[in-house]
């Protein structure tokens, strides 16, 4: 029985069985594929001789293999190449829409489905990758599926799930200048945990996402995941509709109207149940940067590092294993912390008003000599959108280097990596070991501003006596 959230309403609208397990067979509107984790699915496919149910709830993109500075083909990378031929070859055979390099619409998974229309309230969205969280952002249950669920998707369009408990994360008031969306989520869970979302969705409510743009608010939902949250979601409001509106899969006409209609009602009731709520103060959260191996582990940029003995003792192991690895301090300052690398992007913060901001903080001053900065737009709209108004102009004038869109050194599939002990300022969501293309690679979270302003000063700074 519904009790009244948006992740109860739209679960109920999708699920289709409850089978003997007890799990749900939920119905998925969308389903996102891109080249690593779709080949096997479609292999296992073949094998079977199923066909693709629902090509037209299917849509493919390329993003993590694509190197960001030539595109020409074959790929320099043998192994990128075989993976794109074999997505391209899949798409064909099964009629599926594929955004591929060149179309105008390549770009991130998590980028593209947004500015396109695609990704829409009230849908149930699958992609393999686990950052699908992001498109809870307009309303939708979006989850990040493994290889074998992929299959499962594309021969039945279903997924056999467990249902989440709902965790209401209410933030209010402004954020202060120089604090940005990515601030709030890495807030969020440095105070919730990494785990602490396992077993949930997180509904973010309250003043401070209800003023956020669309693209802000999947810089929070995009890293719900890292919380332990397998989906994030906020409820559709103007703000949504505004951005919706005209884009290429929105609905038209009189099907619009009746589409807002639809949506409005999916929104969270005021007395809707929630199994548990927790309340935090904007006013509380400073420019974040993370000092650690989880995305868990970080301080506002005017902090100390904490000291074991002022950490949970469970988190304490952790905390030193981060430290030896960082080969950082407890009771340091994160501020002056030397900076090789300097990346902006992702599909955490590869969009246009990340690199607005960004772009805002280097205009006029220089990248610091021995700095390595470059900018990957989330998608090749992002890219012209960006080169329209002037910004490739103003990164390049600064030292940055100006990149075709994709993953890139968010997980370092493709060419650009970091190189042996190099520590990054990274605007992407993981700082795991070595995710950055380095087995000994450091990588410290942040917002694009601040990436932009550790690269001028070659150290991790704050933000604020930039602006
Ligand atoms: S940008 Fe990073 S997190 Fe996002 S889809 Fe690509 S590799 Fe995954």
């Amino acid at each position: 029985m519904s009790r009244g959230t948006l992740f109860d309403k739209v679960w109920e609208q999708h699920t289709v069985a409850t089978l003997p397990s007890g799990q749900t067979q939920l119905f998925i509107g969308l389903h996102l594929i891109h080249e690593v984790t779709s080949p096997q699915a479609f292999a296992m496919l073949r094998e079977r001789g199923l066909p693709v149910l629902y090509p037209q709830r299917t849509v493919a993109t390329v993003d993590h293999i694509v190197p960001t500075d030539t595109l020409a083909r074959p790929l320099q990378d043998a192994l990128a190449e075989e993976m794109l031929q074999a997505l391209e070859a899949n798409c064909r055979a099964h009629n599926i829409p594929f955004f591929g390099i060149g179309s105008g619409r390549q770009g991130i998974v998590h980028v593209i489905a947004p500015e396109q229309g695609l990704t829409q309230p009230g849908m149930t969205i699958a992609c393999g990758d686990s950052h699908t969280s992001t498109h809870g952002a307009f309303g939708a249950i979006a989850f990040g599926i493994g290889t074998s669920q992929v299959r499962d998707v594309l021969a039945t369009q279903t997924l056999a799930l467990n249902k989440l408990k709902v965790r209401r994360v209410e933030v209010n008031g402004s954020m202060a200048a120089g604090v940005y969306a990515k601030d709030v989520i890495l807030y969020l869970i440095r105070q919730l945990g990494v785990k602490g979302g396992v077993g949930y969705a997180y509904e973010f409510a309250g003043t401070t996402f209800a003023q956020m743009s669309m693209e802000e608010r999947m810089t929070v939902c995009n890293m719900a995941i890292e919380g332990g949250a397998r989906c994030g979601y906020m409820n559709p409001d103007e703000t949504t509709f505004a951005y919706l509106q005209g884009r290429l899969f929105a609905p038209q006409g009189k099907n619009w109207d009746q589409a807002v209609a639809w949506w409005r009602s999916l929104a969270s009731d005021a007395d809707a149940e929630y199994d548990d709520v927790v309340t935090f103060t904007a006013a509380d959260i400073a420019p974040t940067v993370t000092w650690g191996i989880t995305p868990g582990q970080s301080v506002a940029v005017d902090e100390t590092l904490p000291t074991l003995e002022s950490l949970p003792e469970a988190e304490r192991a952790l905390a030193a294993e981060a430290y030896a690895y960082m080969d950082l301090q407890p009771g340091q300052p994160i501020q002056g912390t030397k900076i090789d690398v300097c990346f902006i992007g992702s599909c955490t913060n590869g969009r246009i008003s990340d690199l607005r901001q960004a772009a805002k903080v280097v205009e006029g001053r220089k990248v610091k000599p021995g700095v390595k900065a470059f900018v990957v737009p989330g998608s090749e709209r992002v890219k012209a959108q960006a080169e329209a108004e002037g910004l490739d102009v103003i990164f390049q004038a600064a030292g940055f280097e100006w990149r075709n869109p994709g993953c890139s050194m968010c997980l370092a599939m493709n060419p650009d990596k970091l190189q042996g002990r190099q520590i990054s300022a990274s605007s992407s969501n993981r700082n795991f070991k070595g995710r950055q293309g380095s087995a000994t690679g450091r990588t410290l979270l942040m917002s694009p501003a601040m990436v932009a302003a550790a690269a001028i000063a070659g150290e991790v700074t704050d933000v604020r006596a930039f602006l």
